[in-house]
């Protein structure tokens, strides 16, 4: 005959399986084996009270409806945290995870951080200066006079107040040199604007890598060597370099420089346009002007400057053949960059 001790056991044992129970289907196999009104194990119990001696039916009679009261609430509370967790019946342990989207750097933001690291290896530090201009440090400081020709070279956005936005990262030379005392050497990365028509080769918006140095007796030996070992760093070992000569208002004399096309070693393919050579940036000996400029004994000091389109030279190294893919945030453009 059953007694109150075996309803306790019962209880225990049951109570102990919705404890271990993953998940809503385990707990519905308690409910069943312990609370199925046909023969759930603490419902057949209620079913022997008949048997029972009357004066022993109410307390075992209560104390059955006890635990089956306790034994419900237990489940309904595991139903309950298994649902707010989540971890249903659904769950399938052997499907892949959710796996979280990895962001990149932006090719141009990669490309001006590979270009300074390799100038920070030759003792070069970073300026930075405003993206909006004065005349004066855009082009008056920088030799480029009123009247000068040059300034039409540079569609230039001008905003209000006689201000504009920077056509080129040369005058954070000027701002630099203003409160430096030689030997000076900078790179200065930063954002460009010319009010170009937009297409394939160019852009309204765009980023230059400026250097300069100023010291006692610097040659224009000393801006090749320094543009060599930049080149052969961030292209390649074997490369060659040319200097053609060139103009900019603010360096004399002046070079344009090109690199061996480093696809194809020179012997002409589409990236080089069948030249064989790369025009990659702007040098030249810093014009004893714009050292006057700045309060330098142009006598005693001299100095080289360079300059780089970094979109250039990142659609170079990418084999990328549109300026514009850089602005539209085409996330598979981006994705690329990983
Ligand atoms: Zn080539």
């Amino acid at each position: 005959m059953p007694g109150s001790n075996q309803i306790s056991a019962i209880l225990q044992q049951a109570l102990a399986a919705v404890a271990s129970s993953a998940s809503l289907k385990d707990l519905e196999a308690v409910d069943n084996r312990y609370l199925s009104r046909k023969n759930g194990l603490l419902t057949s119990i209620l079913k022997t009270l008949k048997d029972i001696p009357i004066e022993e039916r109410k307390t075992f009679g209560a104390a059955a409806n006890e635990a089956r009261l306790k034994l419900e609430e237990a489940i309904a509370q595991a139903q309950e945290g298994l649902r707010t967790s989540k971890r249903d019946s659904s769950l399938d342990p052997t499907l892949p995870g959710i796996s979280h989207k990895i962001g990149s750097i932006h090719p141009i933001t990669r490309v001006i951080e590979q270009i300074c690291q390799s100038f920070y290896g030759m003792g070069f530090t970073i300026a930075r200066g405003p993206e909006i201009e004065t005349d004066y440090y855009n082009f008056e400081a920088l030799n480029f006079p009123p009247d000068h020709p040059a300034r039409d070279m540079q569609d230039t956005f001008y905003v209000e107040g006689g201000l504009l936005l920077r056509t080129h990262t040369t005058p954070v030379q000027v701002r630099t040199l203003e409160k430096s005392k030689p030997p000076v050497k900078i790179i200065t990365p930063g954002k460009t604007f010319r009010n170009e028509a937009i297409s394939t080769r160019s852009y309204c918006v765009f980023h230059q890598v400026d250097g300069f140095l100023v010291d006692e007796g610097v040659t224009m030996a000393d801006l090749k060597g320094v543009l060599v070992a930049f080149c052969r760093d961030f292209f390649g070992e074997d490369l060659k370099l040319r200097f053609r000569p060139s103009f900019f208002p603010f360096t004399e004399p002046s070079a344009e420089v090109d690199i061996s096309c480093f696809l194809c070693g020179g012997k002409g393919c589409q990236l080089c346009k069948y030249e064989g050579w790369l025009e990659i940036l702007g040098c030249g000996m810093i014009d004893p002007n714009v050292l006057n400029n700045v309060g330098y004994d142009s006598e005693k000091y001299t100095g080289y400057a360079f300059g780089m389109g970094v979109e250039r030279i990142a659609m170079l190294k990418y084999k990328i053949n549109d300026v514009r893919l850089f602005y539209e945030n085409d996330i598979r453009f981006i994705r690329q960059f990983r």
